[in-house]
């Protein structure tokens, strides 16, 4: 099959279904040793310092590694992307975009579906029999979630991996299915994390320091129990049809989309306080503002850049979140609540 780079989650069916290997360039990058590299790739063409470390590493990734196709998305992602998009043209890459429509609307949905399908060479009809195929390595995604919030039996950073490699399945659907079936089973056989640690919810894009985030929070008595986005990228709604599925999917509409998914998480996920990450110098970060403002929980407000660990200053901030909700926590078994933001 042949690799089509993917900047974001996007309706992976069809591509699957017109004979496509989607690659997540967020993940290659992510993962890679050399993620600062390709940070310095971008930045030598000319890429600007204050643009969003994502957008440098995916054009990284790009010419690092060959990718001849980019699925980009034009509407409902990253305006960078738009701009990205036309430099991956200059370099002689094939470009196809992809727009989600302005709100969650399965008719227009629909329409945006059929002509990537058209572009494509496909049909929605054949992406719709691609979904069934995807249908176990989801559930399997599921599981873990569940695993993680109501059985704490599965870390926050098992969690993140799990939830946020099915924007492409790793581009090994069979791979991943075997991964999470190994991690389910042995999972299965723990002890689950005691009922003294703090519960967090993850919200925003997926942090640059996840692998370092993560054991942070645990070694200081907390572990996240809720990762918003990733838990997004792996469908939770699906809905009778893959418009259905994708209207379903909070990310790319409105803010508000997100809050009322986030609220009733919070809620049934019983989260006592909730991390918010932004990624410097992006548009997402503003959003701050709403969740603020809407979601009924302490919140702290983490940014990170290209720091792939995480520095003094954010680990002291972490410190003292924790701490805060350990005390607010003990006096919420004692009498009324304390609320405060960091
Ligand atoms: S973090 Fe923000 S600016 Fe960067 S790619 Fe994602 S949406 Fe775009």
């Amino acid at each position: 099959m042949k690799q089509i780079g993917i900047t974001t989650t996007v309706p992976i069916e069809l591509l699957i279904a017109a004979g496509y290997a989607p690659v997540d360039l967020n993940n290659l990058f992510v993962a890679s040793k050399d993620r600062e590299r390709l940070i310095s790739v971008a930045e030598s063409a000319g890429f600007p310092q204050n643009c969003c470390t994502w957008i440098k590493g995916i054009y990284g990734v790009c010419m690092e590694h060959g990718i001849g196709t980019v699925l980009c998305v034009t509407s409902g992602d990253c305006s960078n992307t738009i701009m990205l998009m036309e430099v991956l043209k200059l370099k002689g890459l094939e470009v196809l975009p992809f727009a989600f429509p302005e709100s969650p609307d399965v008719k227009l949905l629909n329409r945006a579906l059929d002509f990537l399908a058209i572009r494509l060479g496909t049909t929605v009809a054949r992406a719709e029999e691609v979904r069934e195929e995807l249908r176990y390595a989801r559930r399997l995604a599921h599981r873990v979630d569940s695993m993680t919030w109501r059985e704490g039996l599965v870390s926050g950073l098992e969690n993140h991996l799990a939830l946020v490699s099915t924007s492409d399945f790793d581009g090994d659907r069979s791979g991943y299915e075997r991964r999470l079936e190994a991690l389910l089973s042995e999972a299965s056989r723990r002890e689950p994390y005691p009922e003294h640690f703090i519960r967090l919810a993850y919200i925003g894009v997926p942090p640059v320091f996840g692998p370092d985030l993560y054991p942070y929070l645990e070694r200081n008595g907390a572990r996240v129990v809720f990762n918003e986005v990733q838990r997004q990228f792996a469908m939770p709604e699906p809905g009778p049809s893959l418009a259905d599925q994708y209207c379903s999917y909070t990310y790319p509409y409105s803010i508000f989309e997100r809050v009322k998914d986030i609220q009733a998480q919070l809620a049934e996920r019983r989260v006592d306080g909730v991390i918010h990450y932004v990624q410097a110098f992006c548009h997402r970060g503003i959003g701050d503002i709403i969740f603020r403002h809407a979601i009924p929980a302490p919140m702290l407000t983490l940014e990170g850049n290209a720091d792939f660990t995480l520095n003094g200053h954010v680990r002291t901030r972490i410190e003292a979140f924790i701490d805060m909700l350990r005390r607010k926590t003990r006096v919420a078994g004692a009498g009324p609540q304390v609320t405060t933001n960091l």
